[in-house]
């Protein structure tokens, strides 16, 4: 969801470039104050179109980075103060809460966020609101599984689908998000048994990205996997008739995994207000099908429907634990995969 060379776009350039030769930016802040500079995680293709269209709707100028949320969090900590960052965008709820856990994002009063975002896809301190909704659920074979087979995360533990399991690696922060979660559901004993039971039902060792866990299944190599909805929707899209099916799971226990994309304004910030306004906009009607669509995701806004392809998956029961407690458990449910033999 990155671009790999972070960039600054348009009116920023300046300031990326006194960034490169080390120079401490003398004024700190972008020039003009109808302008924001975001730093985002979330990729040029999704958000520059929106923000050509804010601009064009207010006049407020958009410069932007994108790169991927640790260096983003890095980047943010190391300029502290002079960080020319109004805005931080990025993806999974743990990045979230690290960044408002780390200081690096200041709480906001907002009623139309408030009103716009239900309370369990956004930071009980408003430091961070929840822009997009994607579900961590199940894929299954059609060919090898029926649907009645499958449940929820806790049964993939289960002798029963031993050598049949594909899973991307722990090292990524959607199943750092997946494991707390589960942590703060069933507690710590239970879920390092169910992860043990995971490892032990691998059919191969994990994957780098969901992708290629979808892929092995199609491939033979095994029959169910946990993804995040809009991989599957990519794979969708370009092959109309994957042998793969979404499974939503847990439906008749606490609901789906759901995380989010987000948004928050920097603890450095000046422009608070004009900030918010932006994530205001970002979170409302208008601007949410395409936020949330173009990358096929839910949109975080329930008044919004999501764009057709998404909404042929049906509706689904969210776990709505807040997205924010997942974060808190991070580093714990790192430590259990670790324990667990999750490489
Ligand atoms: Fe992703």
């Amino acid at each position: 969801m990155t671009s790999s060379t972070p960039r600054l776009q348009p009116c920023c350039k300046w300031l990326f470039a006194a960034a490169l030769s080390g120079a401490l930016l003398s004024c700190g802040k972008a020039p003009d104050k109808d302008s924001l500079v975001v730093y985002s995680a979330r990729n040029e293709q999704l958000i520059k179109p929106l923000f050509d269209q804010y601009t064009a709707e207010t006049g407020t100028k958009i410069a932007f980075v994108t790169d991927s949320a640790g260096p983003l969090l890095q980047r943010l900590q190391a300029e502290g103060k002079n960080t020319p960052a109004d805005i931080l965008l990025t993806v999974d709820a743990g990045n979230l809460w690290q960044a408002a856990d780390s200081g690096l994002l200041q709480s906001v009063n907002s009623t139309t966020l408030e009103q716009a975002i239900p309370k369990y896809l956004r930071d009980p301190e408003n430091r961070w609101f929840g822009l997009s909704v994607r579900a961590r659920t199940l894929v299954y074979s059609t060919e090898r599984v029926k649907p009645a087979e499958l449940q929820g995360y806790a049964e993939l533990a289960e002798p029963q689908w031993r050598g049949r399991l594909c899973l991307r690696t722990s090292k990524k922060v959607y199943n750092q998000s997946l494991v707390a979660m589960l942590m703060s559901q069933y507690g710590e004993a239970k879920t390092e048994q169910i992860v043990k039971g995971w490892v032990n039902n691998l059919a191969t060792a994990p994957f780098s990205n969901d992708t290629k866990a979808m892929e092995a299944i199609m491939a033979g190599q095994c029959d169910v996997a946990i993804v995040n909805s809009y991989y599957f929707g990519r794979l969708e899209k370009d092959q109309p008739d994957l042998p793969l099916a979404l499974f939503w799971a847990d439906q008749a226990g606490a609901g789906v995994h759901v995380n989010v994309s987000g948004a928050g304004v920097t603890a450095a910030s000046n422009k608070v207000s004009g900030a918010t306004n932006l994530i205001e906009w970002l979170a409302s009607a208008e601007a949410q099908k395409q936020f949330a669509g173009d990358n096929l995701e839910f949109p975080a806004n329930p008044a919004v429907e999501p764009v057709a392809t998404v909404r042929a998956w049906g509706k689904y029961k969210p776990n709505v634990i807040n997205v924010a407690d997942a974060g808190e458990l991070q580093a714990d449910a790192v430590k259990l995969m670790d324990r667990a033999g999750y490489k």
